[in-house]
């Protein structure tokens, strides 16, 4: 009898679910779970504890404290806002380019019932979102223009649209990945074409085009070296020399800019990276780039070039699989808008955060490192930001980071706390020390930051 009683007493002893919820409501690092979720994660722990007769009956605190560790372990998976303070301006695993507070505006509006295909004046069905268009015209100076899901799968439309079956000639130079295991010429394969590589790795003639011309060639496709820099003996074709090749020879030339920059760069980032509109007038029958690297806004892929060539993509029935969804488009339509106007073009975040001065970032830095002075030992350092996405490869910008540390706590420990908070707080990790990089951070933002460092040293 002895024995059953101390197998049962203490299931009398767990705690109710109402003192758990209580102690969960006021629970410091994951206080945001909705209580529906605390409710399925605290039952389970208790049904855990109910089965496992071996183990002592814990508090109320610990019991809340595994339920919390429990859901953050499922909540892993789910999209959530972060902060970036990692110095990268457009960073790919965080969802490259922030968005405008304008386009956010208008995904909220688009959201519902919008008019995606549908003309208020007729009252009948209008042509998909020519807003965009008539922007993408604008920003570029090109003739005609379309955009689709993203530049990966403008490469692919161009391709399977205008060189089916044909030869695609590339330089050696060119033969880009893209990231994530995506490379050029697997793009230009899955398009029906032939690869016809020419030159070398270092140096690509215009020679080395003519010579390869055959009469299955259809186009020359010229790709900015957008993720990495070659120095030393080079030589590539210019856009220019390329586009008089491709009149003589009745072939179409297609520059996949990657980027986007619609140009002017902020100071003296502006000669770094070639304009669509420069790509335009160099000659360039069509030019495909990404709408969420410095262009700033949503994931997206451009089209711009002659209006019978769009045309032809406009027809494809690739197209169908390919296009931008209403959210996107609105999205995209109001970064554009901020691009068409000096005034307004700052307040594209990635252009923002590219112009700041360094004394604007320091001042950031010191706000921060007051707000955060009672919580953690917090020093200004100098630190080197980048554009990312494939952008301005190798071009390091200047900035300011706060190194924050606390005695007894390590770096990486810190830095696993930071990530877990909501939002998530992404720095990187120097020299033992978790540095917050003031480049890619809003001066709106801080306060979240200091929330989450206050969290995460409690
Ligand atoms: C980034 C990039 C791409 C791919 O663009 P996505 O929008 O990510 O599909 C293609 N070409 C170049 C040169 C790029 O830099």
């Amino acid at each position: 009898m002895a024995d059953r009683q101390d197998v049962f007493t203490p299931q009398r002893r767990l705690p109710p679910m109402n003192q758990l919820l209580d102690a969960a409501g006021g629970h410091k690092v994951f206080p945001r779970w909705p209580r529906s979720a605390w409710v399925d994660a605290l039952r389970a722990e208790l049904e855990r504890l109910r089965n496992d007769a071996t183990q002592a009956i814990p508090g109320a605190s610990e019991i809340v404290a595994q339920a919390a560790e429990a859901l953050a372990r499922a909540h892993t998976a789910e999209l959530r806002r972060v902060l970036n303070a990692t110095g990268i301006v457009v960073h790919t695993n965080l969802g490259r380019a922030k968005l405008a507070q304008a386009a956010v505006e208008a995904i909220v509006e688009a959201a519902g019932n919008c008019t995606l295909e549908f003309d208020t004046e007729t009252g009948r069905r209008g042509p998909r979102a020519p807003g965009v268009e008539a922007l993408l015209r604008q920003v570029s100076g090109a003739a005609a223009a379309l955009a689709v899901n993203n530049n990966a799968a403008a490469l692919l439309l161009a391709l399977s649209a205008l060189a089916p079956e044909g030869e695609v000639i590339v330089s050696r130079g060119e033969l880009i990945e893209i990231g994530g295991g995506f490379r050029i010429p697997d793009i230009i394969q899955q398009g029906g074409a032939r690869l016809l590589e020419v030159g070398t790795t270092n140096r690509t003639r215009l020679a080395d085009y003519e010579a390869a011309i055959t009469p299955r060639t259809r186009l020359l496709l010229k790709v900015h070296q957008s993720n990495f820099a070659m120095v030393g003996f080079t030589e590539e074709t210019s856009l220019t020399a390329l586009s008089a090749l491709a009149r003589a020879r009745e072939l179409v030339l297609l520059n996949d800019l990657g980027s986007g920059n619609l140009a002017p760069l902020p100071g003296p980032l502006a000669l770094r990276e070639p304009s669509v509109a420069e790509s335009i007038a160099a000659g360039s029958d069509l030019v495909a780039f990404s709408g969420d690297k410095l262009l700033g806004g949503p994931q997206a892929g451009l089209l711009v070039g002659r209006a019978d060539l769009i045309d032809s993509l406009r027809h494809h029935p690739l197209l169908r699989a390919l296009r931008l969804d209403k959210l996107s488009l609105a999205a995209l339509e109001a970064t554009l808008r901020l691009h068409t106007d000096p005034m307004t073009r700052a307040e594209v975040p990635v252009l923002r955060m590219l112009g700041q001065s360094i004394g604007m970032l320091q001042v950031r830095a010191e706000r921060l490192a007051e707000a955060v002075a009672g919580l953690c030992a917090a020093e200004i350092v100098a630190s080197i930001g980048h554009a990312g996405g494939g952008a301005l490869p190798g071009l390091e910008i200047a900035s300011r980071a706060l190194s924050v540390s606390v005695a007894g706590l390590p770096a990486d420990e810190l830095a696993r706390r930071l990530r877990a908070h909501r939002p998530a707080v992404v720095g990187r990790i120097a020299a033992g020390r978790v540095l917050l990089d003031m480049l890619t951070l809003a001066d709106d933002e801080l306060a979240e930051v200091v929330g989450a460092v206050r969290a995460a040293v409690a």
